[in-house]
């Protein structure tokens, strides 16, 4: 499920492949995830326009068009972008093909169609609208301070919480737990200040460091949990086999050993 680091790289695919291009068609070829809009509309108002830059917020990518509009691409359980020239290199699971004059396509594929994609005029109002939090690697140690002071339950469910933090899921809350040698179970209420302080920076730098692996899991650290959860899997750190549970209505994995649960 694409997180933070995924949207992050889809961002920069788009800003090296799709600036700057003439639409000429928008081929819908499945209206299923479009949100707020619908086909025929969304062609109308692209034809013509150019994507003139990207903005990401949490999991959420906009992109701003000339014709003062902004598209919003948001990429569920499944979605990417493929930038392609020939139909036959169209993915399968291609739901929205944006066409440029140059004859090259920008695909949304989604498999699983839990995507959306919509129009807006006002990012802010949307994010507004959502309530969502901050971006997950735009906020200080304060302000992170500030969200775990404020509230109760495990820890793990604190940065799964979009409303709180936007942009990490699942699996990157493991590795960053996982980093920070904290057990998913934790109640916030029992993490010193210092331990909140290494929290947030194993936040910001395993999200760092996963857009620096362009969120390929084949390219991250060998020392990371990601490629590794799973049942029999060990720890990379102790060797330990990993355990997991679910927290926040997630499967959580971590390594018992080294995750101590604070008391
Ligand atoms: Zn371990």
């Amino acid at each position: 499920m694409p997180e933070l680091p995924d949207v992050e790289t889809f961002k920069r695919y788009l800003n090296a492949t799709s600036l700057q291009q003439r639409i000429t068609d928008v081929d819908v070829r499945s209206g299923y995830v479009l949100k707020g809009v619908s086909m025929d509309e969304l062609a109308r108002r692209l034809k013509g326009c150019r994507f003139e830059s990207s903005r990401r917020h949490g999991k959420h990518l906009f992109v701003r068009t000339d014709g003062d509009l902004w598209l919003r691409l948001h990429f569920g359980m499944t979605g990417s972008l493929q930038y392609f020239k020939h139909d036959e290199q169209s993915p399968k699971h291609a739901r929205v093909l944006f066409v440029f004059a140059n004859t090259y396509r920008l695909a949304f594929e989604d498999q699983r169609k839990f995507g959306e994609v919509g129009l807006l005029k006002d990012v802010d109002e949307f994010l507004k609208k959502r309530a969502l939090g901050p971006d997950a690697l735009s906020i200080n140690l304060s302000q992170f301070r500030t969200i775990f002071q404020e509230r109760r339950g495990a820890v793990k469910t604190i940065l799964l919480n979009q409303k709180l933090i936007a942009g990490i899921g699942n699996i990157y809350a493991d590795e960053i737990l996982f980093r920070a040698r904290i057990h998913p179970a934790t109640q916030i209420s029992a993490l010193k200040d210092k331990t909140i302080a290494k929290l947030f920076r194993a936040m910001r730098y395993i999200l760092k460091k996963a857009i620096e692996a362009k969120a390929d899991a084949d390219l991250m650290p060998k020392s990371w949990l990601l490629a590794r959860r799973g049942k029999g899997r060990k720890c990379p750190r102790c060797g330990r086999e990993l355990k997991s549970a679910t927290i926040g209505g997630r499967t959580a994995w971590f390594c018992a050993q080294c995750q101590k649960r604070a008391r």
